[in-house]
């Protein structure tokens, strides 16, 4: 069994992926141009926001974002302490300060309840100029953006919404991509919507945003690519890859998203109330599934007997954003996150896609459940 099986997927899509990639072949234009367009509008229609503008990576995605609003030194940026470490480090490669708040630690989302103390800390100090908040869809699972919302407008703080694992999540109507006031996602194979290879999207429904930002992501390109009319940077989608993400949306919307929701589901019925902590879901809230993650208390322990079964799985993450090397380095503000903490040391990944069989699912639950047992035993034994 393989952790997120891409195979499958190809195997489902060749036809009309192999059709794709020749067609990209074939046609002489490798960057930018006629696939991308079609590819952005695509995205900006099933997001529902005005504008999509794609570029490299979820990282520039976000670095883009920060760009935009002028974010850099002696600034503050809130960000979850539980999250991939590209959230955190936009930040800091713009040269602005990082304050890590800490998540639920049911929905391992950022709590907007320690947000608000981050924020009275770093106003109470008066170093540092509070100026946006990174919410991160954690796993598939939106944010809690109405409270965050709220609070942004109530501090004039801009808002952006890390949605790399959370593209195909949705709160009442609204779809993850439109909850920021720029909101970013990421291509990056393993991801909900996946290309081969590298490759992210920026959406806004703001008109002067969306035209900065189609020329930051091109050396700050003026009316021509030849007239620079700031400092920008190189992060443009390649043809190749908007081919490919053309197809994988038709896939995703068409099925994708509902087959990785039944996945989701089997599992919830298999675990449910055996002692393993499931992942939690607001109402009117649901998720694109990027990860499926459970807290077990033996986590490494239960992990390696699963491994042994050949049931692989990952952790994601093994640590929060405080105890990260780097952020010791630059100036970052840690604060005491202890749901963080715990999670970092509890959470543990099963293997999930839309192409997971039923027998794949009720291997793995059932594998779980007597490896938590075993080691329960072996626990109460010493
Ligand atoms: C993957 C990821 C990113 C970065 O995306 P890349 O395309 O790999 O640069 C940022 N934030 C989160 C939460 C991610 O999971």
């Amino acid at each position: 069994m393989q952790f997120r099986d891409l195979h499958r997927q190809y195997d489902t899509l060749k036809p009309q992926m192999d059709e794709a990639l020749l067609r990209v072949a074939q046609s002489g234009s490798y960057i930018m141009g006629k696939e991308v367009e079609v590819l952005e509008q695509q995205l900006a229609d099933y997001v529902g926001v005005r504008h999509c503008i794609t570029c490299a990576s979820g990282t520039d995605a976000l670095r883009l974002a920060l760009m935009v609003w002028n974010i850099g030194p002696g600034d503050a940026v809130f960000v979850p302490d539980f999250t991939f470490f590209a959230s955190a480090e936009a930040v800091a490669l713009q040269g602005a300060v990082p304050v890590f708040v800490d998540v639920d630690p049911k929905t391992y989302n950022i709590e907007v309840s320690d947000l608000e103390k981050k924020y009275n800390k770093i106003c109470g100090e008066g170093q540092l100029n509070p100026r946006a908040v990174i919410g991160v869809d954690l796993f598939g699972q939106p944010a809690e953006w109405n409270g965050l919302r709220f609070f942004a407008e109530q501090h004039k703080l801009y808002l952006l919404e890390d949605a790399a694992q959370g593209f195909g999540g949705v709160i009442g109507n609204c779809r993850a991509g439109s909850f920021g006031d720029i909101s970013a996602t990421s291509f990056f194979p393993a991801k909900p919507l996946g290309c081969y290879g590298d490759g992210g999207a920026i959406f806004t429904d703001n008109q002067e945003w969306d035209s900065l930002l189609r020329s930051l992501r091109q050396h700050g390109k003026g009316n021509d690519k030849y007239d620079n009319v700031r400092i920008g940077i190189n992060s443009r989608l390649d043809a190749m890859q908007a081919a490919v993400l053309q197809v994988k949306l038709k896939a995703f919307v068409e099925h994708e998203l509902d087959d990785v929701n039944t996945v989701a589901f089997r599992y919830h019925e298999l675990l449910d109330n055996k002692g393993i902590s499931l992942p939690m879901m607001p109402e009117s809230f649901s998720s694109s599934w990027a990860q499926y993650t459970v807290c077990i208390p033996n986590r490494d322990a239960v992990r390696q007997l699963l491994m042994n079964e050949g049931i692989p799985t990952m952790v994601y993450y093994p640590r929060p954003m405080h105890a990260q090397t780097a952020f010791a380095a630059v100036h970052s503000v840690q604060g005491p996150c202890p749901n963080a903490d715990r999670l970092a040391s509890s959470v543990l990944s099963l293997p999930i896609s839309p192409y997971m069989l039923p027998d794949e699912t009720q291997l793995v639950a059932k594998k779980l459940l007597a490896a938590v047992t075993i080691d329960n035993d072996k626990m109460s034994m010493i």
